[in-house]
């Protein structure tokens, strides 16, 4: 039997996606996956759920990642419930660190834009910021405290939403890549891999930085999005060292509960390739020096790099594309596609079932840029 909603793309949008359509009460679901579920992007990442830690302003893009980032005790719990995993929703908040001049400007600019928004930030002396994090260095300056960014274990989100599809009966089909959807009277009515064609009432596409690879019938995608390299490095502690998640203006660690330190991350226009450089593990070992020069005498345990799916104006890309109907977008998430990922399920399920248009489905639409290479949008 055809399933009523064909998944492209199994990371943790599409399975986000599947999750919210099967609480809603879609029974068939079908996601078509090239590789493995949650292998890509989704599994690189390192979980931080930080949206005001790089905020410069407000605006439509900061509303969505503070929106999602508040479902995440519910969607966590919600999880640890339905299929017994613990996605490990870290609360310690995150601090951000100035050392140099610059970073002090950037900080008191950051302080200044989200106290006057009325956001929880907190500005921290070094004395303070040492009190808070004994390991960080004695350079530092002062930092921001932001208690509501938070982490979770990304690879643990993915374990549970692939146990979610599991006992659900969602139908996930990997080693199945997409080459072709298909379209008939401008309808999206399924997709082609090089085996099979699977038909569908409605089609969503989520296949982050290779969506453009997929041809929209006869035709090339009508929308550019590019993969951006990130590389993350790791140290293993026996005890876990740090509380928060610790930034400055150059990186970022990560502490997880089992002693792992995640030190990350790269930003590279390499194509599709994935790979590990030792010129990226110096970098991101200075990095974590400079916040916490004990990590210099730690050994790297792992290293590992994933493709962010990175649209022409780095926001995130959903909703249809106007003029063919039964096709929904989710994709382009770039950096904060863990964080926006319970959002985002949110909002393709809306429109997929009621066809509800919030206006964060108009900010962000697949068209906004054949709109604006003819002159309709500024
Ligand atoms: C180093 C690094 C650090 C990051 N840190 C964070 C962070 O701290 N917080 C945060 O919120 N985000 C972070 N991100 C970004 C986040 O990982 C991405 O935004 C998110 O994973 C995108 O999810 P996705 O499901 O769209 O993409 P993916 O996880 O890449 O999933 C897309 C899936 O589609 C499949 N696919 C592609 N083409 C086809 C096809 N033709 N047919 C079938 N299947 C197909 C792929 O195999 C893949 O499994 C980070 C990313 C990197 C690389």
């Amino acid at each position: 039997m055809n399933p009523e909603i064909l998944i492209i793309g199994g990371g943790v949008i599409g399975l986000s996606v599947a999750l919210e359509l099967h609480k809603s009460g879609v029974r068939r679901i079908t996601v078509l996956e090239k590789g493995r579920c949650g292998e890509e992007s989704s599994w690189a990442a390192a979980g931080m759920l930080g949206p005001q830690a790089e905020a410069n302003e407000g605006g439509v893009f900061f509303d969505i990642t503070v929106a999602s980032r508040e479902m995440y005790p519910q969607f966590a719990a919600d999880l640890l419930d339905e299929t017994g995993v613990d996605i490990e929703l870290d609360r310690h908040g995150t601090l951000y660190l100035a050392f140099t001049d610059e970073d002090v400007a950037e900080v008191h600019k950051r302080l200044k834009w989200q106290r006057k928004a009325g956001l929880p930030v907190e500005h921290l002396s070094a004395d303070d910021a040492r009190r808070v994090e004994p390991f960080i260095s004695t350079d530092v300056r002062g930092a921001l405290l932001f208690p509501d960014d938070w982490q979770v274990e990304n690879r643990k989100l993915l374990a549970a939403l692939n146990r979610y599809a599991e006992v659900n009966g969602i139908d996930i089909r990997e080693n199945s890549a997409v080459e072709q959807l298909i379209v008939k009277n401008s309808r999206v009515t399924g997709a082609r891999t090089a085996t099979d064609t699977f038909y569908a009432a409605n089609t969503i596409l989520a296949t982050g930085a290779w969506t453009s690879l997929i041809k929209l019938g006869d035709a090339d995608m009508p929308l550019k999005v590019e993969p951006v390299r990130g590389q993350i490095v790791a140290f293993q502690t026996a005890k876990r060292l740090f509380g928060h998640v610790i930034y400055s203006r150059r990186g970022y660690i990560v502490p997880r509960v089992d002693g792992r330190i995640l030190a990350g991350s790269t930003t590279e226009y390499a194509g599709f390739e994935k790979a590990e450089t030792d010129a990226a593990a110096t970098a991101l070992r200075q990095m974590a020096a400079e916040i916490a020069p004990n990590l210099s005498s730690l050994a790297i345990t792992d290293h590992w790099s994933g493709l962010r799916p990175f649209a022409m104006d780095g926001l995130p890309v959903l909703g249809a594309f106007a003029g063919i109907s039964n096709l929904t977008v989710a994709t382009a998430h770039y950096r904060n596609g863990i964080l926006l990922a319970p959002l985002t399920a949110k909002l393709v399920a809306d429109k997929v079932l009621d066809n509800s248009e919030p206006s964060y489905l108009t900010a962000f639409s697949p068209d906004r840029f054949r709109l604006r290479s003819v002159g309709k949008v500024s």
